[in-house]
């Protein structure tokens, strides 16, 4: 068997995707990957076409050789946007070999080690009243694990916006940590007292604090007993992990922008933290992955993988079929997609009371529907910046 062809596909059904359809010899049978990059998905889609004609001829059932080869074709290895192109292709080689075999992906790693995945979702609100309405519903749909935030992305810290210079581009928001970390204090004294003991609870600081803010945050939160406290100091600090790690015993998560095992080895070998958020479209697909978290076994971390709404449905299926299989699995976000999304790519994995099944199907269980995603075109999309009062950009 050999691959014929890579067709690359970036559509917008609610927000911009990045999916490819590696094709073989064999009429009727391809795969379906995703390396969908938010805020760079046209750079992605241009790195797979740079790529794409280095694999073509070859059998598609070579994924670990192809792997390398994509890796080292370059003297410029790695990085966001190579590792989401190698991921795409990556993820469509292992559908393919699903198909042949006539077996679902999690099959092919080693078969479920858990029946079905389970997942956090998020509330959020105005103030910890609202937050905690968001939350109560977010349990009456099943969920046993709930992200509490107050504001938007910055939470209580965002005190103003500065409308954007170009139309098109985002607004800029104005942020101060002091408010912030105050209020995530008083948001978790609140939603444990009245939702309880037996929920468990996530809060994502989005990197915004620096290393003796975030231990002061990780403590100040220790009492509600987080299951984690996701993202508090920029993954770029490093040795700073171990400030926030030996001031309180929240449990860390953090990786959700780690692209490769050298990223997440440091934070392993040092006990540094609990959960490990990479995934495979970020990641340079399942194969890289699945070994990422082999890696992370030995030294007690656990999977969470990133699940928002720009990891797509073919990404999310990847995740899900991984997190079957590890014995180390933690939890994984869920975010519903924009309902187009699931017309372009059919066949997501079912959400049920809060856990994530894997497809049964052949492969990863998913089919893109080329007409409906050109549809959906392209739109030009950036992410959000923040500035201190001052006006400073805000660098922590
Ligand atoms: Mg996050």
């Amino acid at each position: 068997m050999k691959i014929t062809d890579v067709k690359v596909i970036v559509t917008c059904p609610g927000r911009n995707f990045v999916f490819v359809k590696v094709m073989t010899d064999e009429p009727g049978l391809y795969g379906v990957g995703e390396g969908t990059l938010n805020g760079s998905e046209p750079i992605v889609a241009e790195a797979i076409r740079h790529i794409s004609p280095l694999i073509l001829g070859r059998d598609p059932h070579q994924i670990e050789d192809i792997w390398h080869l994509l890796y080292r074709q370059g003297y410029w290895r790695g990085g966001p946007i190579f590792m989401a192109a190698i991921a795409a292709i990556d993820i469509a080689l292992w559908d393919i070999k699903g198909k042949v075999a006539n077996l679902p992906v999690y099959q092919l790693l080693g078969g479920k080690a858990r029946d079905k995945v389970m997942c956090y979702s998020h509330a959020s609100g105005r103030d910890e009243i609202e937050c905690e309405d968001s939350a109560r519903r977010i349990i009456e749909r099943g969920f046993k694990a709930v992200r509490c935030q107050v504001g938007n992305y910055g939470g209580q810290g965002i005190i103003g916006v500065i409308p954007p210079l170009t139309p098109g581009t985002p607004s800029t928001a104005i942020y101060e940590p002091t408010p912030y970390i105050n209020s995530a204090a008083k948001l978790f004294a609140h939603i444990r007292s009245t939702l309880g003991d037996d929920i468990e609870l996530l809060h994502d600081a989005h990197e915004q604090l620096d290393p003796i803010a975030s231990a002061r945050m990780a403590k100040s939160l220790e009492p509600y007993r987080l299951f984690f406290l996701e993202d508090p100091l920029m993954p770029e600090h490093r040795e700073s992990w171990s400030i926030v790690r030996q001031a309180s015993v929240t449990p860390l998560a953090i990786g959700e922008i780690f692209t490769s095992r050298w990223d997440c080895l440091p934070l392993f070998m040092n006990k540094w933290i609990d959960y490990i958020r990479i995934k495979p479209i970020h990641g340079g697909g399942i194969t890289e992955v699945k070994k990422i978290l082999t890696l992370a076994e030995p030294f007690n971390v656990r999977s969470a993988m990133h699940g928002a709404a720009d990891i797509g449905i073919i990404g999310q299926a990847a995740s899900v079929a991984v997190q079957s299989v590890i014995p180390n699995f933690g939890i994984q976000e869920y975010t519903r997609h924009p309902e187009p999304a699931y017309e372009v790519t059919t066949g997501a994995c079912e959400l049920r009371e809060g856990h994530l099944y894997p497809n049964e199907r052949p492969g990863l269980g998913i089919d893109i529907d080329e007409e409906k995603a050109a549809k959906y075109p392209y739109q030009r999309a950036y992410m959000p910046l923040l500035r201190r009062a001052d006006g400073t950009v805000h660098v922590y």
